[in-house]
C-alpha cells in the first residue's frame, strides 16, 4: 500500500528490474544468489555457507554453527503432531547438522513465535520434549527469543558444537571409488507422514473414529520424533573410521547425493537392492501404490547420516548392522545412477525443494 523510500546510502546489491519467481530458482540457486555479495571478513570464520554447518576456527578445535526453521503448516501439523514429540524433533533436526560434520553438539538456542491459541500447558509440553532431547543428546538449552506470531507456531532452532580439527568431515571430499554408506533405514518418516495425513482425512469425515496406529508405530515414530544420529559419530570414532564426506538426510537421499556429488566433484552409482528399508515402510508404501525404493530415495526427514569411506575402511564397517554400503563414488561425468533390481540403470534426479537439481 505504501512504498518505502530507500536512502541513497543503501547501496544496490541486486539489479533486478523485473519480477523473478523464487520457485524457478530452486533452494540452492536462491541461497547462492542472495549470499554472493557477502564476503567472509573475520579470520575465525573458517567456512561459511555451503555445508551442514558453518565452521569457526577456535584455535585448538573447530566450532560448528547451524540453524533450522520449523513452521506450522509447512513442517508440522499440530492436528496430529504432539507438542512433546515436536519439541524433541526440533532439537534433533538442528543438531543433526552438527553430527553431519562428525562433531558433537553442545548448546542450542530456541526462537519461538506463539499465538494466543497456545496455553501455558501447551508450551510446557513443547519444552518437556526439548528437555528430554537435551538430556538424551547431552545438549544445553542456553537461550532464545519469544514473540507473538500471527501465522501459527514458529520454532527457530540454532545449535553450536565442536569437532577436533583433524576429524572434521565436509560434504566435499569423496574420491572416485569411495564406498557410499548410509546409517539406519530410509523412507520411514515419509510413509509415517502419509499414514498420519490419511488418518487426519478420515477423522475429518468421521470425527468419532479414532485411528488405530499400532501397526504403523515404527514409521509414525520416525515422522513425529526424529532421532539425530549422535551414536553414528560415536561409532565411527570407536571404529577409527573418518568418512571422506558426509551429510545428513533431511531432504531425501536423492537430494543429499546431489549435494555430496556437487561438493566433492563426483557422481555416485547406487544399487536398488542395497537400499535399507524397514518392512513396515515397504508394506505401507505398497498399500499406497508407491514404489518403496522411490520412497527411500526421495522421502526425506529420515535424519540418517549418508557418508563415503575409502575402500580400505570396508573391513571396519562391514559387520556394523546399522551401516549399509549402498553404492560407490564415480567420475563426475557418470552422474548419479541407480542400478535397479532388474539390472536397468536410471539417473537419480534430486527432488528436494522445487527444481533443486
Ligand atoms: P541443511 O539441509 O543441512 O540444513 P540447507 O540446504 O538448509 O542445509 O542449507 C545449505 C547451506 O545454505 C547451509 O550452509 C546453510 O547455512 C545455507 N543457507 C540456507 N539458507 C540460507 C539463507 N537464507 N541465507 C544464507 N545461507 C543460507
Ligand atoms: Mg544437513
Amino acid at each position: 500500500m505504501f512504498a518505502l523510500r530507500c536512502s541513497a546510502y543503501l547501496c544496490k546489491m541486486f539489479d533486478n528490474s523485473e519480477r523473478t519467481e523464487i520457485g524457478a530458482m530452486g533452494e540452492f540457486g536462491l541461497i547462492q544468489h542472495l549470499s554472493q555479495h557477502f564476503e567472509v571478513k573475520n579470520s575465525k570464520t573458517f567456512k561459511g555457507i555451503g555445508d551442514d554447518c558453518a565452521v569457526i576456527d577456535c584455535g585448538d578445535h573447530f566450532g560448528l554453527l547451524t540453524t533450522d526453521l520449523l513452521l506450522e503448516g509447512v513442517h508440522f501439523d499440530l492436528s496430529f503432531h504432539p507438542l512433546k514429540h515436536l519439541g524433541y524433533k526440533a532439537i534433533s533436526v538442528a543438531i543433526s547438522d552438527i553430527y553431519a560434520m562428525n562433531g558433537m553438539a553442545d548448546q542450542v538456542v530456541v526462537g519461538l513465535g506463539l499465538s494466543n491459541r497456545f496455553s501455558l500447558e501447551a508450551v510446557e509440553e513443547l519444552y518437556a520434549g526439548m528437555q528430554i532431547a537435551c538430556e538424551h543428546f547431552g545438549v544445553d538449552l542456553v537461550g532464545g527469543d519469544t514473540t507473538t506470531s500471527q501465522s501459527g507456531l514458529v520454532i527457530s532452532m540454532s545449535a553450536y558444537g565442536r569437532v577436533a580439527k583433524d576429524k572434521i568431515v565436509y560434504r566435499g571430499g569423496a574420491q572416485v571409488g569411495d564406498l557410499l554408506v548410509v546409517s539406519g533405514d530410509l523412507g520411514g518418516a515419509y510413509m509415517g507422514l502419509q499414514i498420519l495425513e490419511r488418518e487426519k482425512r478420515v477423522f475429518l469425515e468421521v470425527p468419532n473414529m479414532q485411528p488405530d496406529l499400532e501397526q504403523y508405530d515404527y514409521i509414525v515414530g520416525r515422522q513425529l520424533k526424529a532421532e539425530a544420529r549422535k551414536d553414528v559419530v560415536e561409532l565411527l570414532k570407536i571404529l577409527d573410521v573418518k568418512p571422506t564426506s558426509m551429510i545428513d538426510v533431511s531432504d531425501g537421499v536423492a537430494s543429499e547425493l546431489h549435494h555430496l556429488g556437487k561438493a566433492s566433484g563426483c557422481g555416485f552409482h547406487i544399487y536398488e537392492e542395497k537400499l535399507p528399508i524397514d518392512s513396515q515402510t515397504i508394506d505401507t508404501a505398497l498399500s499406497f501404490d508407491l514404489n518403496p525404493s522411490i520412497v527411500a530415495l526421495n522421502g526425506g526427514e529420515d535424519y540418517e547420516l549418508l557418508f563415503t569411506v575409502g575402500q580400505t575402511d570396508y573391513e571396519k564397517i562391514k559387520t556394523m548392522p546399522d551401516f549399509t554400503v549402498i553404492g560407490y563414488a564415480t567420475d563426475v561425468t557418470s552422474k548419479n545412477m541407480l542400478r535397479t533390481k532388474s539390472d536397468n540403470q536410471f539417473e537419480i534426479k534430486a527432488q528436494g525443494w522445487p527444481d533443486s537439481q
